[in-house]
């Protein structure tokens, strides 16, 4: 089977609106195997919506600690317990995401403990086999390598790449931007990067009701403007190029055209503008 890479969910943030799309989360499947980075809300849909059961997860990476990133890893699991999941899948993440995945487990404790008597589940704890993400991970002879990014003020947040038997793929994570992802990313078949338009971030703030000053504060100095996306891309020499956690997302006022001619402005490979569901051939 063919390498691909599915953008499940490709708006910047956790808030969803009429009209939005859905926060992120990705399936890369590589070498045979269906690997999911990141837990957004929405995830557990695309994955079933790209055609890969549940049942048929072999790994999760979380990147960070952002709810946009891992708000909906426990439902996930559950539902996949209740579709018929009985193995364990690793899932690698920053410290404190076994708290998250405890704590899921307390707050569902009633109905986890009902469906084990009532309906003969199996053990749930045991699903996942959460593990701290370091420098670099084996997985079936699938290289992921995670790099520190920059997105401040979280310290454990990571970009990641995946090297298989016949591609590779560099994921930027929520990041400012930084020029080591070039040399990180060098040569991949496809870089996904977030990126944001700055007019669209001020005009979101302006809308914004309950943040203040510290939410546009945030934004610019935690994200990567879509023109320097092009120019990572550029200077990395990757095949293909893909934007995702977009900001502003649903703002009709900046258009594909505004993202696109960003992006152009060093970049004249192959581009994909981020949609939920597109699915790349790596
Ligand atoms: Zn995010
Ligand atoms: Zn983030």
């Amino acid at each position: 089977m063919t390498d691909s890479l599915a953008l499940m969910g490709v708006k910047g943030g956790p808030a969803i609106r009429p009209g939005s799309q859905m926060p992120v989360s990705m399936l890369l499947r590589m070498d045979g195997k269906n690997i999911v980075v990141d837990c957004g809300l929405g995830v557990t849909r695309g994955i079933c919506d790209q055609g890969v059961a549940l049942t048929q997860i072999d790994m999760i990476v979380i990147t960070h600690l952002h709810s946009d990133h891992y708000l909906e890893l426990g439902p996930l699991f559950h539902t996949a317990w209740t579709a018929g999941l009985n193995r364990t899948i690793p899932v690698i993440g920053p410290k404190g995401l076994d708290d998250y995945w405890h704590a899921f487990q307390e707050s569902m404790r009633f109905d986890i403990d009902l469906r084990i008597r009532d309906e003969g589940r199996c053990d749930f704890d045991s699903l996942a086999a959460i593990s701290v993400i370091g420098d670099s991970h084996d997985f079936g002879g699938i290289t992921m390598r995670a790099m520190r990014n920059v997105h401040p003020p979280i310290v454990d947040t990571f970009a990641l790449r995946f090297d298989g038997q016949h591609s590779s793929v560099t994921l930027s994570g929520d990041t400012a931007y930084m020029p080591e992802m070039a040399e990180f990313a060098r040569g991949s078949d496809l870089l996904v990067h977030e990126a944001m338009l700055r007019d669209g971030v001020e005009a979101l703030c302006a809308r914004m009701t309950n943040g203040d000053e510290r939410l546009r504060t945030h934004i610019l100095r935690s994200h990567t403007d879509a023109e320097d996306v092009g120019r990572i891309a550029k200077d990395a020499g990757v095949k293909q190029l893909a934007l995702n956690h977009m900001v502003p997302d649903g703002d009709p006022d900046f258009t594909d055209q505004n993202w696109t001619d960003a992006v152009r402005k060093h970049w004249d490979g192959p581009f994909f503008l981020g949609k939920d569901g597109l699915q790349i051939t790596l």
